[in-house]
């Protein structure tokens, strides 16, 4: 289809109706409380079933730079510093290995919607090549492994370690870390690299606690009682047991394939649908990949993000379904520029470009699923970034099988659960075993979040002092928190589409101010009251922040649908300019020496 030419046959009016039906439907006035922190039967859904857990003696160290985090924010934080000169560091972090949501998610099917080529952050540097287009989440932790081997990581890990406390302790200018080993880490600076899609949460469905069977979260799978392995082997456990899982989201999508194939009987409880587009991945071919110049995976970063947000550039490197959307929008805009660009000339190419690739994405479930029915329950009502959209090309496939059968719940979600199974209102299916693909807290406090408080100057908590929202200078320095920094996407570049480019330039941030900090002599560091106040005044200005929502289906990337406040999109929001911008800006601000709006003290003697 060509992007400029308008489909008429598209009724715009009846598509608005349809779907602002779906969304009043499904906005509940729990918004985020809905959910559950794992707790009583479930409490050890926050456990590692992953790697046992060794006692060992408690540590009192004092270290240069800690790191709390060992996913691809810690590791990559890790190895700037290290490449800076700052090698004692340390990483600490609850799992029993390095990867953060790839060591934790080994569910069946689990893969990077990103292109491995831009996702898996220093390539050049580890001089490795993915496999295919996308890869499997085996393949991405084998690769978080590959940066803490190349950078000494490994040695520098306390692994298997739950942070309790952090602490400024302003006599000696220290954080002191506390954790569930009884360690007490006495650290020069602490940076946070703690993962937005971090703790898991439950439906807080009544009866949830009185499920006879096994039942577990995805980020916690129990290949004990399905068999088979993360790589893809048969879940032979599951051959003769009706399964049922709650939740249509990013990885109920990857898991279900896998389910449909192994399970005896599968049930999908489904709320709302998600957005299935083509995946079309491919082997990477090792003679091609031998012939990029050196410096490409910058070029492919910049080329990735400008085409994303709206930019040109002479080719798309990574042709994939992000890209595809924005330069649909871009060349529609483009299209029906007259005169000067306005606010409402790009909203109108938007929703133009989105309605036709909702109504190919509603196609394509009739062109796969067999039985009209459950075809139309599997179609989408709603614009495409409401949701995470998905890319699959195994899974609208699943349904067609005899034994998977969707429970759609028309936007209501599972009424109960009993010892047996579930209730879709007046309907039970009785279950032996129950998944939830329910996902991760988003809208919480930070220190619910990251399972933490950490305390600055004057014993205020950051959960205080970001209690009317976030409040930093580039998502990572907060004034009263000084050398402390966060790992963050928002109030950064807050590119959701590739989020290990957030993360690679976050640490080159850490280690470049580090590094400048233990040249001058400085003992602290801090982002000044003006500089922090400045920052927030330049986000609360974006209209990126403010557009979009009104008519979204609910969900965490709007705050489940209810009105967002000021706290909300001081939480959410990003650099007004986009992406291609922050990273622009944030190189010259490193590189210049300077880092305007951060202040270094040195001792008074
Ligand atoms: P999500 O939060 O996206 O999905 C949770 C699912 O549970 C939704 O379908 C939700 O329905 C459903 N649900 C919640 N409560 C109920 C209920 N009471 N009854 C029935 N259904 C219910 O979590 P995911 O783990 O799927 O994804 C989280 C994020 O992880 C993604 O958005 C993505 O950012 C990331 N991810 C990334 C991948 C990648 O490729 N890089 C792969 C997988 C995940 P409803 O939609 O109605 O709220």
């Amino acid at each position: 289809m060509n992007p400029s030419t308008p489909t008429p046959a598209i009724d715009r009016d009846a598509l608005r109706r349809r779907y602002r039906a779906e969304r009043d439907k499904r906005i509940r006035p729990d918004g985020n409380e809905q959910y559950l922190e794992p707790s009583g039967r479930y409490a050890h859904l926050l456990d590692d079933p992953y790697t046992p857990r060794i006692e060992r003696a408690p540590r009192h160290d004092e270290v240069t730079v800690a790191i709390i985090g060992a996913g691809f924010a810690g590791l990559c934080t890790g190895a700037k510093l290290v490449e800076a000169g700052v090698d004692d560091v340390l990483l600490i972090d609850g799992a029993g290995d390095v990867g953060g949501v790839w060591y934790w998610n080994r569910y069946p099917g689990a893969m990077c919607d990103t292109a491995a080529m831009i996702y898996l952050p220093m390539l050049e540097e580890t001089g490795r090549m993915p496999s295919a287009k996308y890869v499997q989440a085996p393949e991405i932790h084998a690769h978080a492994r590959a940066i803490a081997e190349q950078y000494g990581l490994f040695e520098r890990a306390l692994l298997s370690t739950e942070v309790e406390g952090v602490t400024w302790d302003g006599s000696s200018a220290r954080w002191v870390i506390r954790t569930d080993r009884g360690d007490e880490i006495r650290a020069r600076f602490v940076s946070m690299g703690t993962g937005p899609l971090h703790r898991a949460k439950l439906p807080g469905i009544p009866g949830i606690e009185t499920f006879g069977g096994p039942a577990f979260h995805t980020s916690r799978w129990d290949y004990g009682v399905t068999g088979g392995t993360p790589d893809g082997a048969p879940m032979t456990g599951l051959a003769d047991r009706r399964v049922g899982i709650i939740g249509t989201g990013a990885t109920a999508v990857q898991c279900i394939p896998a389910l449909g194939r192994d399970a005896g009987e599968l049930l999908v409880f489904q709320r709302t649908p998600s957005s299935i587009d083509v995946r079309d991945n491919h082997p990477i071919d090792p003679e091609w990949f031998a012939t990029l110049r050196p410096g490409w995976q910058r070029e492919w970063l910049t080329n990735f993000t400008i085409l994303q947000t709206g930019g040109f550039t002479d080719e798309d490197l990574v042709r994939d379904g992000w890209t595809d959307i924005a330069k649909r929008i871009r060349d529609r805009v483009v299209a029906t520029l007259d005169g000067e660009f306005t606010v409402e000339t790009w909203v109108r190419a938007y929703e133009d470009c989105d309605d036709e690739k909702m109504e190919e994405i509603r196609a394509r479930v009739d062109a796969i699923v067999t039985d009209p029915a459950t075809a139309d329950h599997l179609k989408p009502w709603y614009r495409q970034l409401c949701k995470r959209p998905c890319f699959h090309d195994e899974y609208l496939q699943t349904y067609n099988r005899p034994s998977v059968h969707l429970v759609d719940t028309d936007g209501r979600g599972v009424t109960r659960i009993d010892e047996a199974g579930v209730w879709v209102g007046d309907d039970h299916h009785d279950l032996d075993v129950l998944i939830f693909a329910s996902g991760f807290e988003v809208g919480t406090d930070y220190a619910r979040r990251t399972g933490y408080e950490t305390i600055g100057r004057d014993g205020v908590t950051l959960s205080e002092r970001w209690a009317d929202g976030m409040r930093t200078l580039h998502g990572m320095h907060v004034h009263g928190f000084p050398n402390l920094f966060i790992v963050s996407l928002s109030q950064a570049g807050n590119l959701i589409s590739n989020v290990t480019y957030n993360l690679t330039e976050a640490g080159a941030n850490v280690a470049a101010v580090v590094r400048h900090a233990l040249d001058v002599g400085a003992t602290e560091v801090e982002v000044t009251q003006e500089a922090e106040d400045a920052w927030i005044e330049r986000i609360e200005g974006s209209v990126r922040s403010a557009l979009g929502n009104s008519e979204c289906t609910p969900g965490y990337y709007n705050n489940e649908g209810r009105p967002m406040g000021r706290r909300e999109r001081l939480n959410s929001a990003g650099y007004p300019e986009g992406p291609v911008a922050y990273f622009e800006y944030i190189d010259r601000w490193r590189r210049s020496g300077q880092f305007a709006g951060l202040e270094f003290r040195a001792p008074v003697v």
